[in-house]
C-alpha cells in the first residue's frame, strides 16, 4: 500500500496554523450554517472536511491509475459520507426537494474532488463550499447558483448518440466530465498510449497525456467508428430540466439525439469547483481542475501578489496559455493520431491545438458579425428584447451557430474548409437563463429551446452535407444549475474580518491566509 501525501504547497502548513484554526472556528459555527455547507483544506499531511455539525479527516493510496481513500479521523457528522451521484435526479425530485440541506444532500466522488482540488498550486488555505440555498447577493443574487461539491450543482447532462453509439435511451447511470474526452476519442477510432492518470502514475492505456478519467466503452458498438464527431455544450444547462423539455416536445433537436443514442439520467459530474472554465478544460482535456490548473474563475497567486482572472471575456482568448505542463487536450490528441485531420472549436475557449477556432478570430482582432436578435431566428424576444446578458449571449450563440452551418457547408466568411473530423460548439445562453430564473424558470426554459433551435440547425448543416449517418454527437454542460433561496444571503467575508482573521477570499471561497506574510 503505497499512502501519498498532499502536495507540500497544500492546504495552510505550519506557517498559518494558528490562522486556519482561527478561520475553521469562525466558518463553522452555527451562525454560518445556512450558507456554509462545508469548509475544504489540508492540514498536518492529510485532507479534511468541516462542516458546523462534524468533520472528517482523510488519506489516499495508490490504487491502479487512482487512488484509494481511508477515513483517518473525524467527530459529529462526516460531511463527506454520501455520494450517491442519483440523489434528486428526475425534474419533479429535484423540484420536490429545493435547497436541500447538508444531510439531505449528496457530494458524488467528494473524497476525489477534495484530493484532486489540492493538487493545484493555486489552490487556496481554506475552500469554503456554499450552501445548495445560497443566494450571492453580490453577484446579482441570481436565482439559479452553481460552484458547490453537490449534486445538482455539478450535474451536467450527458447524451451520447449517432454512428457507432448504443441507443439505449435514458438510462439510470452516471459519468463524470473527465470520462468524455477518453470517450470520445475512443470513438475517432484513436489507439491507446501510454499517459499519467488520476495519480499522476505512469498508465499504458491512456488517450490523453494527463487522463483522469476512463471512456465509456460500453456505450460504443463494436468497430463502428464515426467519421465525424460533434460536441454540443449548453454552459450551466441543469440536466433535470433539459430532459423534461426534451419528453415534452419544447426540445425536439435534443430529444431526436437522445433517441438516437443514450443518455444518462443521473447526468456527468463536473470536477470542484463546478465552475465554467475549469470545467470546460476537463471536457476537452479528460484532466480534473486540479490537474490542468484552470482551477476557477479566478484564484490569488500568493507568489506574485497578483489576481489571476481566466473566465472573463478580456482573459478567455488567453486563459489556455495557463495548461499545466503535460496536459494535451483532445484537439492535439486528434492530430497526433490523425496530422490531416480538420478540427474546429466553436465559441470553446479551451481550444488549444484546435485547427478552427472562434478564439482564434478574437485574438487576431477580427472579430465576427454580430447580428441583433431581432433579426435572428430561435429567439425568445419576451427575454432577448431588452439590454442585458439574454441578449448578449443570444448574439454569441448565433455566431456560434452560423460559423458551425459555415463549416458543414464548406465555407464560412470567404474561406472554404473541410468537413470536420471533430467539431465542438459551446452555447451560452442556457447558463444566462439558468441563472437569471433558477432551472425551472421561465427565462431557463426559453433558453434551452432557443438553444434547441440552433442544435437543430447544426444537425441540419450536418444532414444537407451528407454526413448526419456517419456522425457521431455528445451533449452535455460544464456544470449544473440550482435553485437558490432569495431569503439565505450574506458572507463568510464579515465575519472572518470580525474575529480578526487576516485573509483575501478570491472567486468566492478561495480563502488565502495571512496574505501580507
Ligand atoms: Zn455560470
Amino acid at each position: 500500500m503505497t499512502t501519498v501525501p498532499p502536495p507540500d504547497r497544500a492546504g495552510p502548513g505550519a506557517a498559518r496554523a494558528s490562522s486556519a484554526a482561527a478561520a475553521l472556528e469562525v466558518l463553522t459555527d452555527r451562525s454560518l450554517d445556512p450558507i456554509v455547507e462545508m469548509v475544504l483544506t489540508v492540514r498536518a499531511g492529510a485532507y479534511e472536511a468541516h462542516s458546523a455539525d462534524g468533520w472528517v479527516r482523510f488519506a489516499r493510496h495508490v490504487e491502479g491509475p487512482g487512488w484509494r481513500y481511508e477515513v483517518l479521523d473525524g467527530a459529529g457528522r462526516n460531511p463527506l459520507a454520501t455520494q450517491d451521484s442519483s440523489r434528486f435526479a428526475g425534474a419533479d425530485a429535484e423540484a420536490a426537494a429545493r435547497y436541500p440541506s447538508r444531510s439531505a444532500n449528496s457530494y458524488p466522488h467528494a473524497y476525489e474532488q477534495v484530493v484532486q482540488f489540492f493538487e493545484a498550486p493555486m489552490a487556496p488555505d481554506l475552500c469554503v463550499v456554499h450552501s445548495a440555498a445560497h443566494n450571492y447577493e453580490d453577484r446579482g443574487g441570481h436565482r439559479g447558483e452553481h460552484g458547490s461539491l453537490d449534486v445538482v450543482q455539478a450535474r451536467a447532462p450527458f447524451v451520447l448518440a449517432g454512428r457507432g453509439v448504443r441507443a439505449d435511451g435514458l438510462v439510470d447511470r452516471s459519468c463524470r466530465l473527465v470520462d468524455v474526452a477518453p470517450t470520445l476519442a475512443r470513438l475517432l477510432g484513436m489507439a491507446h498510449r501510454p499517459g499519467r492518470g488520476l495519480n499522476g502514475l505512469h498508465r499504458a492505456d491512456a488517450y490523453l497525456a494527463r487522463q483522469d478519467g476512463h471512456p465509456l466503452s460500453d456505450l460504443l458498438v463494436d468497430d463502428d467508428r464515426p467519421r465525424h464527431v460533434v460536441g454540443f455544450l449548453l454552459d450551466g444547462c441543469n440536466p433535470n430540466t433539459l430532459y423534461r423539455l426534451a419528453g415534452s416536445g419544447r426540445a425536439p433537436n435534443v430529444a431526436r439525439l437522445m433517441a438516437m443514442g443514450t443518455a444518462f439520467r443521473h447526468g456527468a459530474m463536473a470536477g470542484m469547483p463546478t465552475v465554467t472554465l475549469a470545467n470546460h478544460t476537463s471536457l476537452i482535456t479528460g484532466a480534473l481542475p486540479g490537474h490542468h490548473r484552470i482551477l476557477h474563475n479566478a484564484w490569488w497567486d500568493r507568489h506574485s501578489g497578483e489576481v489571476v482572472t481566466t473566465n472573463s471575456p478580456a482573459t478567455w482568448p488567453t486563459a489556455m496559455t495557463r495548461l499545466a505542463p503535460g496536459i494535451e487536450t483532445i484537439f492535439e490528441a486528434i492530430r497526433a493520431a490523425e496530422p490531416d485531420a480538420f478540427t474546429a472549436a466553436v465559441n470553446e475557449p479551451a481550444d488549444r491545438g484546435a485547427v478552427f477556432s472562434t478564439f482564434d478570430f478574437f485574438r487576431r482582432g477580427d472579430i465576427p458579425p454580430f447580428p441583433q436578435p431581432e433579426d435572428l431566428p430561435h429567439v425568445t424576444m419576451r427575454f432577448a428584447g431588452p439590454l442585458g446578458d439574454y441578449r448578449f449571449n443570444t448574439m454569441i450563440d448565433h455566431m456560434a451557430t452560423e460559423q458551425a452551418v459555415g463549416l458543414w457547408r464548406g465555407s464560412y466568411r470567404g474561406v472554404d474548409y473541410p468537413a470536420p473530423r471533430f467539431c465542438w460548439v459551446s452555447f451560452q445562453l442556457t447558463d444566462c437563463g439558468m441563472h437569471a430564473g433558477g432551472p425551472r424558470s421561465e427565462v431557463a426554459e426559453a433558453a434551452i429551446a432557443d438553444t434547441d433551435g440552433r442544435v437543430g440547425e447544426i444537425l441540419d448543416a450536418i444532414e444537407r452535407a451528407g454526413a448526419l449517418a456517419d456522425t457521431a454527437f455528445v451533449l452535455l454542460a460544464d456544470h449544473g444549475m440550482e435553485e437558490t433561496d432569495p431569503a439565505t444571503t450574506g458572507d463568510w467575508d464579515a465575519a472572518l474580518a470580525e474575529a480578526g482573521v487576516a485573509f483575501r477570499d478570491e472567486g468566492h471561497g478561495f480563502v488565502y491566509l495571512d496574505p501580507q506574510a
